[in-house]
């Protein structure tokens, strides 16, 4: 987390590929038109442990017709592929270190001129801090694009363990229940195929406590960041995904309105 800031760098060379041209907006820009994905829309969603970031972003992913970038997926894509960046990045991984923030700036650079982003992107796992964040900026920038709205889902933290610390899996065919929300017909064991239900080592309270602590300490200040760039949509993530996808959608559709006193 104290890593030195690192984006931009001279080298590797990775960073210096021919780039292609920016997306262009499309001309005239009506932000109205967000809903039927007119013109590019970059997003980041911001959320502590288990208020349902990932599948969020999926659902708005899917409204908005524009790629969800993982950049746990772009990492182990890279690694796979063994591009530059990948074996770099291998590195950190096999050492059990967190990858550098410019090898992750890198990565989402070069995702991000491919023809699907032309309309926009969902950004899932980074920035995940303020330093991370400046780098995400300053790429975006020499890429001529920028990122137009942070939506922080916030729920209370006793909520978000009881949600996480409740989790079952099926330790045989890996089925999940919820002791509360969504639990097993045959309790503890699996009502699929009757083997034991575990619960996953960061489900347990005292990982949880402490996961929520590090996004208090290091993720928290973000929301802050993008305030201050009047780009943060706050949403309440206490209700079904479906009511959390509800608020999403009329945060974003509030964000793409000129604001107040201007037409
Ligand atoms: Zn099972």
């Amino acid at each position: 987390m104290d890593e030195p800031r690192t984006y931009p760098e001279p080298s590797p060379s990775a960073w210096h590929a021919p780039k292609a041209k920016p997306p262009v907006c499309c001309d005239p820009c009506r932000p109205r038109d967000v809903r039927k994905d007119r013109c590019g829309v970059n997003l980041i969603l911001l959320g502590p442990p288990g208020v349902g970031k990932g599948t969020q972003s999926k659902l708005i992913s899917k409204r908005l017709a524009i790629p969800q970038i993982s950049t746990g997926d772009l990492l182990r894509e890279a690694v796979r592929q063994k591009t530059k960046l990948g074996l770099e990045a291998k590195l950190y991984m096999e050492r059990g270190e967190l990858v550098r923030d410019g090898i992750v700036v890198g990565l989402i650079e070069r995702r991000i001129q491919d023809p699907d982003c032309t309309k926009g992107f969902v950004l899932d796992g980074f920035p995940r801090n303020v330093e991370q964040a400046d780098a995400l900026a300053t790429m975006l920038r020499g890429a001529g694009r920028r990122i137009d709205t942070a939506v922080c889902i916030e729920a209370a933290e006793d909520l978000l363990v009881r949600r996480i610390a409740g989790r079952r899996v099926c330790s045989s065919c890996g089925s999940e229940f919820h002791v509360e929300f969504r639990p097993s017909a045959k309790g503890k064991l699996c009502e699929r195929c009757g083997a034991e239900l575990v619960q996953r080592k960061d489900d347990r309270e005292d990982v949880v406590k402490e996961r929520l602590r590090v996004y208090r300490e290091s993720t928290q200040p973000l929301a802050r960041y993008y305030e201050e760039r009047g780009l943060l949509r706050r949403v309440k993530g206490e209700g079904t995904i479906e009511e959390i996808e509800r608020l999403i959608a009329r945060a974003l559709e509030e964000a793409a309105q000129p604001p107040p006193g201007r037409s």
